[in-house]
């Protein structure tokens, strides 16, 4: 805390005192040398964990060639990660960004601009879900409908309409003739870890199709192979019309991606929307490097394969410590462990035994390490862990003695 009060930096985060100098893959190195699991990747941004090799040589080739040309011209691999995304998707249109949130704006304005241009300007609300996080600009912040996020920051945006999560009777209700489009994430990540029924998304589909909507799926954080799957939604197989993706596309390259349908994308015409650096050839580059190795045959079996290792660890968890844990939810490498104790403690706990976890919604302690984790690598992580969880079982019984 007090190293934060003396920082420059904007007193809006508060990372505890650890400074890591370098990574390889699932591991941090601090500055004295010690190891971490690092169960996070950034927040699922680092898919391939840290320095991957292949990623490295993409970045470091590229930034001997161009770094930047803004969108004044043609961006080579730009149109090469659009058309590879589109191949192994239900898109055929892509606009990339350099953030989430910045995926999810554009993927609000294509939802009304494709009401507008078809003659229908009244088509703006957004309808979105408890618990949802979608970003933190002005508009995401509105479409996440989150009191915590919105409190000071002016009128909230208009134009978007917050539900109860798997709720159809409600959102029959809220349906009208001001609706666009529905967003959702297909499993909450900030909220808890939180998978939405598939049989909800197929239900979305439908009500979509029968009331001319858009279906906007916010797969920024499952996307990218997170779930074991290329994205979420193909576990339910209901597509959706528009899909903000980034976070794992870059495996730590900052870069996002809004998808599309032809039809969708169909008010997106010439000069409407715009970004300075957005599809830029240094995360280009970097991404279509992801992608080859996401897309590469076996490597999703081995996120699939991983998930069942790491839900099973955390399972042993819930049944060894029960006063500390309650139960686990998640799909794939985005898993949780619902906490009986403020998660926060377990996270440091876990940070005292080198493994790092994140905190999520809902007091839930969140997991998405790198989609390369081995079995091997999550027994070590698991012995870490059942060592904090004993120094927190043994903290709690001297509290109550
Ligand atoms: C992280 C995240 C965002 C926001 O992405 P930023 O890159 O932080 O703007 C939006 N939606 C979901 C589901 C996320 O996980």
């Amino acid at each position: 805390m007090a190293m934060q009060n003396q920082s420059h930096i904007y007193a809006t985060f508060s990372p505890p005192a650890l400074t890591f100098e370098r990574g390889e893959g699932v591991r941090l190195y601090d500055d004295k040398g010690e190891d971490y699991v690092d169960l996070t990747a950034g927040i699922a941004v680092n898919a391939l964990g840290h320095a991957h090799p292949h990623l490295v040589a993409a970045l470091k080739d590229q930034a001997e060639k161009i770094w930047h040309l803004s969108n004044l011209f043609r961006i080579p691999d730009q149109e090469r990660l659009a058309d590879r995304l589109c191949a192994a998707t239900f898109a055929e249109r892509v606009f990339f960004t350099n953030s989430g949130a910045e995926a999810i704006e554009c993927a609000i304005k294509t939802a009304r601009r494709y009401h507008w241009s078809k003659g229908n300007p009244q088509r703006i609300n957004i309808l979105t879900f408890e618990g949802a996080f979608h970003g933190r600009t002005l508009a995401t912040i509105a479409a996440g409908g989150q009191a915590k996020y919105l409190e000071g920051f002016g009128p909230k945006s208009p134009g978007f309409v917050q539900l109860p999560f798997d709720d159809e009777a409600a959102l029959l209700a809220a349906i009208d003739g001001e609706t666009a489009a529905l967003l959702i994430e297909p499993i909450q990540g900030e909220g808890g870890v939180r998978p939405v029924p598939a049989a909800f998304l197929r239900r979305l589909r439908e009500l979509c199709d029968e009331h001319g909507l858009l279906l906007i799926y916010d797969e920024i954080q499952t996307g990218v192979g997170r779930t074991g799957k290329f994205f979420a939604y193909e576990w339910s197989g209901a597509a959706p019309d528009i899909m903000a993706v980034a976070k794992g596309l870059g495996g730590g390259f900052p870069v996002g991606a809004c998808l599309a349908t032809e039809d969708a994308a169909s008010g997106m015409t010439l000069g409407v929307h715009g970004t300075t650096f957005g599809g830029n050839p240094l995360a280009m580059a970097v991404g279509n490097a992801v992608l080859d190795v996401v897309l590469e045959d076996g490597f999703l079996a081995h996120v699939r394969e991983m998930s069942k290792v790491l839900r099973q660890h955390l399972a042993e968890l819930v049944d060894n410590y029960p006063d500390l844990v309650e139960s686990v939810r998640g799909e794939g490498l985005l898993q949780g462990l619902k906490a009986k104790v403020p998660n926060t403690e377990i996270v440091a706990a876990m940070r005292n035994e080198r493994v790092l976890a994140i905190t999520a919604g809902d007091n839930v302690v969140r997991f998405a390490p790198p989609l390369v984790i081995t079995a091997e690598e999550l027994r070590e992580a698991r012995s870490r862990m059942d060592a904090a969880f004993a120094a927190l079982a043994a903290a709690a019984k001297t509290k109550e003695a």
